[in-house]
């Protein structure tokens, strides 16, 4: 059921001809963004919060404990956070065409991309988990975005068999995140997700690395950090492709 992203390869190719994977003008390589998606692209590089990547100007090389202002009044459950890109731009419509255009023919160049920005993260976890999907919103997308991207960066990574799709459940099937604020997020992912039996005792002494597509306010994260902690997990981080700037979303502003 998971295994969709077996596709991507010699097939894809034949499927997608070498066209730029966020807008699709002609590019002369496969799965490679063309030089004006490049541009466009915010790959969040540098020092920043340790917590969410959000990246600090002035930072320096030894400041890898910073905190964000957004993340001390909120303090997520995970310890360390990286994220590739701002959620903007040839960024925003990767994603998009990766949830709700079927493009798993990018899931190996996004991946590679997060590997390259939390290459530190990923060579210390014993576990690699996507933040999973209920069982009833996979029948009509057909995958999971998060454990695909988080299937190909254990295989980018050597490591295979670190990635665990199935040691965290989604129980509930929840509304959208869209257009929620923090609280109405935090309330609407209350309770949504479940140890399987088993599961505690093979996160527990682990350092555990979380998966998913797009960090906004964390809500879900932390509903998935918090159970890897109860079943005694020794480290949770999270790495993420996008981050939502909170800039360009007025209703994630504190009142
Ligand atoms: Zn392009
Ligand atoms: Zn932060």
């Amino acid at each position: 059921m998971d295994s969709v992203v077996g596709l991507a390869g010699p097939l894809t190719d034949a499927l997608f001809p070498p066209a730029c994977p966020a807008c699709r003008s002609d590019t002369a390589q496969a799965r490679t963004l063309c030089p004006d998606c490049w541009a466009e692209t915010a790959f969040l590089t540098g020092r920043g919060c340790r917590a969410c990547g959000r990246k600090v100007p002035g930072l320096g090389i030894r400041d890898t404990s910073f905190l964000c202002d957004t993340c001390q009044k909120y303090p997520p459950a995970w310890g360390r956070g990286v994220a590739v890109f701002a959620y903007q731009g040839a960024g925003r419509r990767l994603i998009l065409g990766l949830k709700h255009g079927d493009r798993l023919d990018t899931v190996p160049m996004l991946a590679g991309w997060m590997l390259r920005a939390g290459r530190v993260l990923v060579d210390e976890t014993e576990l690699i988990l996507p933040v999973p999907m209920h069982w009833t919103r996979r029948l009509g997308r057909r995958f999971n975005q998060s454990a695909e991207l988080a299937r190909a960066l254990a295989g980018a990574a050597g490591a295979p068999t670190h990635f665990a799709a199935n040691l965290l459940r989604r129980v509930r099937r929840t509304g959208s995140q869209d257009g929620r604020d923090r609280a109405a997020r935090a309330e609407n992912i209350a309770g949504a997700f479940a140890l399987p039996r088993g599961s505690a005792g093979r996160l527990a002494g682990k350092r555990v690395l979380l998966v998913d597509d797009v960090l906004t306010t964390g809500a879900t994260l932390n509903a998935c950090a918090r159970l890897c902690r109860r079943a005694e997990a020794k480290a949770v981080d999270i790495l993420v492709l996008a981050l939502v700037s909170f800039d360009e979303a007025p209703y994630l502003r504190d009142p």
